[in-house]
């Protein structure tokens, strides 16, 4: 599997993706914002773009399908739930399918939270490659999960970390739908001051570009993503401080992380 990640240098901090078989190039592109700009990428690599797939239905991630569907003739997949909300798309996805391109193998995640309509897609691992590669759009972020207040649920959320993210295996790549790196590892450290790998891994990629940030693994997630830590003492005891009321619950702690984070 070839992967090619874009940073889009736009406000929103968007990355797209094109996901491609190597021995028959035939690609699939995700989340296209700058279509063009995708269309000619595939086009120095020699690829073939052939399917646009869609996490969701926010701006951000389908304001590219036109120009890709005009310069290759790809239809647009994204959940069924999405029919009516993303203009042009031609089929319906539900959770178990399995997207064949050439040799690619992608399976289908149902992941609502961020939206009701959200999808992530798996590579599970295969002859070529030796571990699984997770596209988490806007679910999972580097040190984060994604927001909830454009038409999401942090209930639903957390029920899709707990069910469907949580028991990815460790070695796991992570691709997400946005750089925010940065930011969500200045607020991990907020909220677990001593954690040596968030402190870590801030300092690493301070001077990175977007485009050179690290591909991390849901293994090295777990060890400052405050959103995969929901049991660490310290993160319960700080949340403690600002919400005396809180539960003792998981889904107690995700929904104060989350309520926190919105106001970061
Ligand atoms: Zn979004």
């Amino acid at each position: 599997m070839i992967v090619l990640r874009r940073f889009m240098n736009n406000p929103l901090r968007n990355f797209n993706y094109l996901i491609a078989c190597e021995e028959t190039r035939q690609t699939i592109a995700l989340d296209p914002l700058d279509g063009e700009g995708m269309v000619q990428l595939a086009a120095e690599h020699g690829l073939d773009i052939k399917l646009i797939v869609n996490t969701h239905e926010h701006h951000d991630h389908i304001d590219g399908n036109p120009a890709v569907q005009a310069a290759t003739g790809a239809p647009i997949w994204a959940h069924k739930n999405a029919l009516g909300k993303i203009p042009n798309q031609a089929h319906g996805l539900s959770a178990g399918d399995v997207i064949e391109l050439g040799t690619l193998r992608l399976n289908v995640l149902f992941t609502p939270g961020h939206t009701p309509v959200h999808l992530c897609l798996l590579a599970p691992v295969s002859e070529r490659d030796n571990v699984p590669v997770l596209f988490s759009g806007d679910t999972l972020f580097n040190a984060c999960a994604g927001n909830c207040y454009n038409g999401g649920n942090v209930d639903t959320m957390y029920d899709t970390f707990v069910a469907q993210l949580l028991p990815l295996p460790d070695e796991t790549l992570l691709y997400p739908g946005h750089d925010y790196m940065k930011n969500n590892l200045a607020f991990a450290l907020d909220r677990e001051p001593g954690n040596a790998m968030a402190g870590y891994w801030a300092d690493q990629v301070s001077a990175f570009a977007p485009d050179d940030m690290p591909v991390m693994t849901l293994g090295q997630e777990r060890e400052y993503n405050p959103f995969l830590r929901l049991h660490e003492p310290l993160i319960r005891a700080r949340l403690k401080e600002q919400f005396p009321q809180l539960g003792d619950g998981d889904r107690d702690v995700f929904r104060a992380l989350r309520s926190l984070r919105d106001q970061w």
